[in-house]
Formats: C-alpha cells, structure tokens, sequence
C-alpha cells in the first residue's frame, strides 16, 4: 500500500502547511500588537513627561508669586500652599529624573533641572523664614531678589528644552504607534483572507485528488455491479494513487469479462452437445447417425474442420460417416494401420511445422494442425475423431464431449441392433425367421416394383426328413437342420435373404436375380448338398436331399409379384412328386 502512504503523506503535509500558515499569521498578529502597545507605551511616558516638566515649572512659579504677595503685603494667607507647592516641585523634579533614564540627553537635563529647583526652593524658602521671622522690619534683599530670578530664568530654560525633546518624540512615537496599528490592522485584512483562501485551496485539491475520483470510480463499480460489462475507469486523473486503482479496476474488470465470456461459451457448448446427444441416443440406424453428425458437427466445432470415421463390421476398414468444414484431408475410407492415433490407442495431434509423423489418411499440401482422436468405449476402438486446424481450450472440451457422446451412442445401437437381431432370428438356424422374412419380402417385392428390377424366390424342403428324425433322434435332425442352414446361407451373395420359412423348410429372396441364375444356384445347392453330413454320438449322419420350387418375377413377365410366393410353392410341390431332390421353376 505504498501508493496510499504517498497519498497520506501528501495530505498530511497540505494540514501541516495550513496549520504552520495560521500558527505564523497568529504569532504575526501577536508580535504587532505587542509592537503597537509598546508604542502607545512611549506616547504615555512622553506625555507623562510634560506633564511633569508643566508640573514642576507651573508649582515653582505659583510658590514664587505666593511669596511676591506675602512679601508685598507680609498677609500670611498668601504664603498658605507655598511650602507644599515647592514640596511638590521638588518631588516631580525628581520622579521626573527617574522617568527619562532611558535619554541620557533629558536624563543630564532632568538632574540640572533638580539641582535649580532645589536651589530655587531654597532661595524661596530662606526669604520667607527671613520675613516670617522678622515681619515688621525685614527689607528685601537686591541680591537674593537677582539670584532667584536668574535660577527661574534657568528653570524656565530647562523646562523649555526638556519639553521641546519631549514634544518632538511624542510627535515621532505617535507616528510610530500609528504605524504599528496600521501594520496590525493589514495583517488583519490580508493575512485572514490568505489564510482563508489557502484552506479552500486545500479543500479544493482534495476534492480534486480524493472526492471526484472516489466517485467516479464508485459511480464506475456501480455500474458494472448493475451489469454493464463496458464499465470501465477514466485513468486520466491527476493523483497517481486514483489512476493506479482505476487501472487495477479496469484489468479485474477486463479479467472478469473473460471468465463471463469464458461461462459463456462453455454454457452454448454444454447447451449444443446436449442437443447433439440427445438426438444420437435416438438413432436407429448408420444413416440418422450420418444425418445427426452431420447437422451438428459444424456446431460444436465451428472454425474447424474435419471427418468422423467408424470401423466397418469386420473391423479392417475406417469409414467416413461425417464430415464438417472443408478438411483437405476426407478420404472415404481407410486402413486403421493409416492412422497413428489408432495403432497407438492415443491423440496424436500434428502441427503444422512438421514436429510429427502425419498419418496417411491425413495427408494433405497445405501445413495445417492435424488431430486425430480416437473413439473409444469400454477399451475397444470404435472409430476416429479427425479434426484440422488449431483446437483452444473451450474446442478441447467439446471434442472429449462429442467423443463420449458417439461412443455412447454407438455403443447403445450395437445393443439395439443386437436386440433387434434376436428379435428377426431363428435361434437354431441363425438365419431370418419367418416374421421377418415376411417384413422383407414385402419390402422387396415394393422395391422391385419401383425400380423394375427383377426379384427372384427359392423355397426348398428336406426330403423324408421325418425318417431322419426318427431313425438318428430329434438331436441328430437339429444338427443336420443348422448345417443345411450354414450351407444354404453360403451359397448366396450378401444382398440375398436367407430364412427358415419352418420346420425343415427354407425361403431365399433374392433381390435383382432373374429365374435363371437362381436356378444355376438351387442347382449347385442340391449338388453341394450331396457332400453334407453331420456327426452325432460318434456316428457321421446324412447326406440329405432337397426339392426346390423357384418362383420369379421381372418386368417383362405378364405374371404377378403378388402371386409369386404360392408359384413357388406349387413348384416344390410339384418337385416333390416328381421324386424329389430336383429343382422345379414355377
Ligand atoms: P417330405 O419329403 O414329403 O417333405 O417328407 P418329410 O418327412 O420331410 O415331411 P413331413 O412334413 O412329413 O415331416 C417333417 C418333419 O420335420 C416332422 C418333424 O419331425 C420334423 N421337424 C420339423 N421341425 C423340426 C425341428 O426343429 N427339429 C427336428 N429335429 N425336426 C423337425
Ligand atoms: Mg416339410
Ligand atoms: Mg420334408
């Protein structure tokens, strides 16, 4: 928290400021008046000086004219307060002395003074004991008459030049006070409003440096609380502590929008795979598998592209089931040796620079990054995730998503397909039951209709197999049953149908083959037949014989699909009593 001990000290140091501002203009203030006092101070003790020099000059002159009129008229009433009057001269002539210590030009005029004042009083005082003492026959003196009006004239002097300095520096100490009072009385006026104005500098700067940036940022925090993801903090603020946290806010708030925008892509990601695994737990066969790849891959994985592959039933071969984007790379089908992530059982991703072996069935001219997945569940290898282009974070998920969904789903239709083929199959014989052989020569004989193609029908029987049955054991018959059925199914392509009609008694639908060839075939069938035998407790059973009814349709017949299946078995009735072990074409 370095930043806001700067930001303390600062404000620390603005109080400091003010405080030392005041303190300064009070200790001015102080130092003024006590200046102004000190100066009104001189303007009393000056004034208090004339006032004792007229003191001393006006009790001198009232004593001496008391003593002109006791002298002229010897009445003593005039002589009543002429004693007390020199008393009070003597003693202003010396307070007086005291008072100007600090001039030693009044202080050498105050002592000169004393000295002719007491000589005067003396003077004064020496003819009125002599009058009084004497009354009727004293005369006045010439002599003593002179002295005293030299010594006044000599008082009147000292008077006159002790007043005079006295009046000039009251006239200057005035000046001085009136100076000094002035000068208060300016730092009054502008020392308080500078101080004033200092405090609202501070107040302003921190509203400027604290309050407005506090509350932009707070308005900005708001903001963002409310929702609004753009919320973000002017850094252009003049105090450094303010703009490193607006850009401490900004990069949280830039920091939270990706975690947002993080939540939310992974929220449409769960929300697509969902849907896409939903719609796959529903598929009933390879082509809704396609379909639903197909629609939701560019989805899940948009800005990439690639294949999805499934082993074929005999398991040599990947086939590409979907594919989204445009990969360069899609071949149709391939070898599982083609690919490195299925020999190896692992991802084996490939980027462009060429770090890697690229695995055949990915090759492709530009340099792009290669990523093979393989599909797995319950330790066996379902197929291949083939993905091009660079896969992020959130793609990852997806894809470890999408592959569990396909597994899963593959998974479930190899179980419905397993139940479905309990359900069509004839437990001894393995081949199509009767319902089924119902559902799909209804399925044919449409689609022979549609296309005009020809569809072609064998039934055939096992001859006197009641006679096996009962010479060899109902066991002996079951195994015979499931080999004759084994041998049958060999002799016919993939696309044709093989069933246990019942019993002993077998269809075959065979799809696009005229009359002839499936005559060729019966025939072949009953040869083959010949070398059939089965063993039971040790004893090697058969060979058995067949008779064959063949029913046919094409385009060209005047015949009916319809009727087809009863020709048939006209047919192998008719074989039957022709002798058996015979082909017979309706
Ligand atoms: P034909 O040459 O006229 O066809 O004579 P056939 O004896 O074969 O004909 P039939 O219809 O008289 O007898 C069929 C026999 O097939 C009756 C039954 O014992 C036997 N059979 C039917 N289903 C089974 C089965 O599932 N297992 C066994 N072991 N025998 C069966
Ligand atoms: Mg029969
Ligand atoms: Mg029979």
């Amino acid at each position: 928290m370095k930043a806001f001990r700067l930001l303390e000290m600062r404000i620390y140091g603005v109080a400091g400021l003010t405080a030392l501002a005041a303190l300064l203009l009070g200790l001015m203030m102080l130092e003024s008046s006590a200046h102004s006092r000190q100066a009104f101070d001189w303007v009393s003790h000056s004034q208090e000086v004339i006032i004792s020099l007229d003191g001393i000059e006006s009790r001198v002159t009232q004593a001496e004219s008391r003593l002109r009129g006791y002298l002229m008229t010897r009445d003593t009433s005039y002589i009543a307060g002429f004693d007390g009057d020199l008393v009070e001269a003597r003693i202003l002539a010396v307070r007086l002395k005291n008072l100007v210590t600090d001039n030693p030009v009044q202080r050498a005029r105050a002592t000169r003074l004393a000295q002719l004042t007491d000589e005067k009083a003396l003077v004064m005082s020496a003819a009125e004991q002599r009058t009084l003492a004497n009354p009727t026959t004293s005369i006045p003196n010439p002599k003593e008459r002179l002295r005293g009006r030299i010594l006044m004239t000599a008082l009147k002097q000292q008077v006159d030049a002790m007043r005079m300095e006295e009046r000039q520096l009251l006239s200057r100490r005035a000046a001085q006070a009136q100076t000094k009072v002035a000068e208060s009385k300016a730092l009054l006026l502008y020392g308080f409003p500078l101080l004033v104005l200092l405090i609202g500098g501070i107040a302003w700067f921190v509203r400027i440096s604290i309050s407005r940036p506090l509350a932009d940022l707070l308005d900005v925090v708001t903001r963002f609380g409310a929702g609004d993801r753009d919320a973000r903090a002017d850094t252009n603020v003049s105090s450094i502590e303010f703009r490193r946290l607006a850009s401490a806010y900004n990069e949280m708030a830039d920091r939270l929008g990706t975690i947002n925008d993080r939540q939310e892509t992974r929220q449409q990601s769960v929300q697509v795979l969902s849907e896409m695994s939903q719609r796959l737990q529903a598929i009933q066969n390879d082509g809704e598998l396609s379909e639903v790849l197909d629609c939701f891959l560019p989805q899940v994985m948009p800005g990439l592209s690639g294949a999805l592959y499934l082993h074929n039933h005999s398991r040599n071969m990947l086939i590409r089931t979907a594919s989204w984007g445009d990969p360069q790379a899609r071949p149709e089908t391939f070898q599982p040796g083609n690919c490195w992530a299925l020999r190896r059982g692992q991802t084996h991703s490939v980027d462009a620079s060429g770090t890697d072996l690229i695995c055949p069935h990915a090759a492709g001219p530009d340099p792009v990054v290669r990523c093979c997945e393989p599909l797995l569940a319950g330790g066996e290898v379902l197929g291949l995730l083939y993905v091009e282009g660079v896969i992020a974070d959130e793609n990852r998920f997806r894809i470890g998503m999408l592959k569990e969904s396909v597994a899963l789903a593959l998974v479930n239709d190899n179980l419905r397909s397993r139940l479905r083929e309990q359900s069509i199959r004839d437990p001894l014989t393995k081949l199509f039951n009767r319902r089924y052989m119902e559902e799909a020569l209804a399925l044919e004989t449409a689609r022979a209709k549609r296309g005009r193609t020809p569809l072609s029908i064998i039934m055939c029987d096992i001859d006197h197999f009641k006679r096996f049955n009962d010479s060899h054991g109902h066991e002996a018959g079951d195994r015979l049953l499931a080999a004759v059925a084994a041998l049958i199914q060999s002799q016919f392509r993939d696309g044709d149908i093989v069933c246990r009609y019942g019993g002993e008694e077998f269809m075959v639908i065979a799809p696009g083959a005229p009359s002839s060839l499936i005559q060729n075939r019966a025939e072949a069938l009953r040869v083959a037949l010949r070398d059939l035998t089965v063993e039971c407790n040790g004893r090697r059973l058969g060979p058995v014989t067949m008779s064959f009814g063949i029913g046919s349709w094409s385009a060209d017949d005047a015949g009916s699909l319809g009727a087809m299946v009863s020709e048939a078995d006209r047919a192998l009735f008719e074989a039957k009593r022709l002798g058996r072990d015979r082909v017979q074409l309706a």
